[in-house]
């Protein structure tokens, strides 16, 4: 049976997309077998894939705030893991970087999973992960957003990028009625106070 250990080992060398990266494969992942919440986000982008330290950049402050982690724990904790749709940086497009790549997820997704069986809560950050797990068939992230129940085991978010103010600003009921279940549902599983 795979380990943990021999699947990191092999996703650190992966090289499936590797023509297609501009800086090359620099794979961005944080798993445990001790994992309860998994965060599944959209690519890093060039400053974590510089660090190779996952939402080490505004987005990733957002996000702790969001989840009233600090720092500290959410880097340390064993019961955190973090497994982007894409795990290497993908490049620069247009407006802003480009999506993950599309072979990551289904070489790796699955597999990590099953050697993550204590995950209660999956946070599905932006449209891409919500696109792969969830087939719900809503038009919008805001209806998404509003509409999934609290208490599923996959919890849709927008993604905390400064580049976000907006929808956050439009849609009110985020910050005083999501937020909140959110951070409640953390505590409990984390034990915190
Ligand atoms: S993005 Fe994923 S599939 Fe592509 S090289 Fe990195 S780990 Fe491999």
């Amino acid at each position: 049976m795979e380990s943990l250990l021999t699947l990191l080992t092999d996703i650190r060398a992966c090289t499936a997309c590797a023509e297609h990266l501009p800086f090359g494969p620099r794979p961005v992942v944080v798993a445990n077998t001790a994992a309860k919440i998994l965060i599944i986000g959209q690519a890093p982008g060039t400053r974590v894939h510089q660090t190779g330290i996952p939402w080490n950049d505004p987005s990733g402050d957002r996000l702790r705030q969001w989840l009233a982690i600090g720092r500290e724990q959410f880097y340390a904790d064993p019961r955190l893991a973090i497994m982007p749709m894409g795990f290497c940086y993908p490049g620069k497009g247009r407006s802003g970087d480009l999506p993950p790549r599309k072979e990551c997820a289904p070489l790796w997704h699955a597999r990590l999973l099953a050697q993550m069986p204590n995950v209660e809560l999956v946070l599905l950050i932006g449209q891409y992960a919500q696109g792969y797990y969830l087939r719900d068939g809503f038009k919008t992230l805001a209806e998404r957003v509003q509409q999934h129940p609290l208490k599923d085991r996959y919890f849709p978010l927008p993604h905390p990028s400064p580049r976000n103010q907006l929808w956050l600003k439009r849609n009110p009921w985020f910050d005083s009625d999501v937020l909140p279940c959110l951070q409640a549902r953390v505590r409990t599983i984390l034990e915190l106070k």
